[in-house]
């Protein structure tokens, strides 16, 4: 969520913790990420001048608050972005990982310590499992192990595209605009990887299924062709699924119900440092050490029956 509406949603101390917060588990990312992530910065751009009203209101109580981040006006941005978006802001200290390559660096050494890692094997129940404590951390997959909070957590499908190598560095950091509707990159050997543009078809994506769909990939490949005033060939196609909360906080703590099944998921699409951060958080409660945000992402907060 936008920083200026955190305050006013969670109160102006709770939003500074919870940023400050994820700041902290961007740089303990680079601790554990090696070449998996590059500090590069990145751009929030205004698509029109409504998202600059909105953008210059987040600027001003990053600001206000400490946090570093620049406003840029469009003539200051490069060349193919440059007078074609409305404003931007530049968060110098963010980064762009590569989620597999991460996962690999967190594998290798968890396997090494002990960790015992399956593929391929869905857990049907809890019971099915002999641990003293079980963690679920399928974010937006429906899992079938949250009990009375089993679709609280809704599915949503993202797709990409990625294109050959450009022989042009065009992009040196992740661009993010339209509200997280758009969202590209370039890699290092030059191919642009390009996300978003949900709202094409936005019933269609609130799903589970791990598919590409035409009317999702041919707006990305019209975004393509504009941006870079050319339709270069697109070499992969995929669909990721995340998981959105109504409230955009994460889903931290103990099933309600349960006295052994945790959760750590609902990251609303930023899963990548919130999910180290939600991982570090849920392991620190079970072992009964202070977790001082949990009560921010508690999971009684969606479970309806609780509610009632
Ligand atoms: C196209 C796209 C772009 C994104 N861009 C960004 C971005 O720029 N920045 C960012 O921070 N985040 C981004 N996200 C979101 C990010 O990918 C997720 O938030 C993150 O992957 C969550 O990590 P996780 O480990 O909690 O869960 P996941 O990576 O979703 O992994 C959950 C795993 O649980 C497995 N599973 C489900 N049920 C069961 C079961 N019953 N038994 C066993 N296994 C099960 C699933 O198969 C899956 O492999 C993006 C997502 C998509 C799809």
């Amino acid at each position: 969520m936008p920083y200026d509406r955190a305050r006013e949603w969670l109160g102006a101390e709770p939003a500074h913790n919870y940023w400050q917060w994820t700041e902290r588990a961007l740089d303990r990312m680079e601790e554990l990420a090696a070449d998996a992530l590059r500090r590069t910065g990145s751009l929030r751009l205004a698509a029109d001048a409504e998202e600059r009203d909105e953008l210059r209101s987040e600027f001003e109580a990053l600001q206000e608050d400490g946090f570093p981040v620049e406003w840029l006006e469009p003539q200051e941005l490069r060349p193919p972005v440059r007078d074609r978006f409305a404003a931007a802001l530049l968060h110098a200290g963010d980064g762009a990982l590569h989620p597999a390559r991460f996962t690999w660096q967190l594998a290798v050494p968890a396997a090494e310590a002990g960790v015992e890692i399956r593929e391929h094997s869905r857990i049907a129940a809890a019971e099915e499992l002999e641990a003293d404590q079980v963690v679920v951390a399928t974010d937006g997959y429906p899992s079938g192990l949250l009990g009375r909070l089993e679709g609280s957590i809704i599915p949503t499908r993202g797709q990409m595209v990625a294109t050959e190598p450009l022989s042009e560095r065009l992009f040196d950091l992740p661009h993010y605009g339209r509200h997280g509707y758009d969202y590209w990159q370039q890699a290092a050997d030059g191919s642009v990887l390009a996300g978003g543009f949900r709202d094409a078809d936005l019933p269609s994506e609130f799903t589970a299924e791990e598919a590409t769909t035409p009317t999702i990939q041919s707006a990305l490949e019209g975004f393509l062709e504009r941006l870079l005033g050319r339709a270069p060939r697109i070499t992969h196609r995929w669909a990721g699924i995340f998981g959105i909360v109504p409230d955009l906080m994460p889903v931290v703590g103990r099933v309600p119900g349960s006295e052994r099944v945790w959760v750590a998921g609902g990251y609303s699409g930023h899963g990548n440092v919130l999910g180290l951060a939600c991982g570090e958080l849920v392991a620190a409660a079970i072992l009964g050490r202070e977790a001082p945000l949990l009560e921010l992402f508690d999971p009684l907060r969606l479970d309806l029956d609780h509610a009632v």
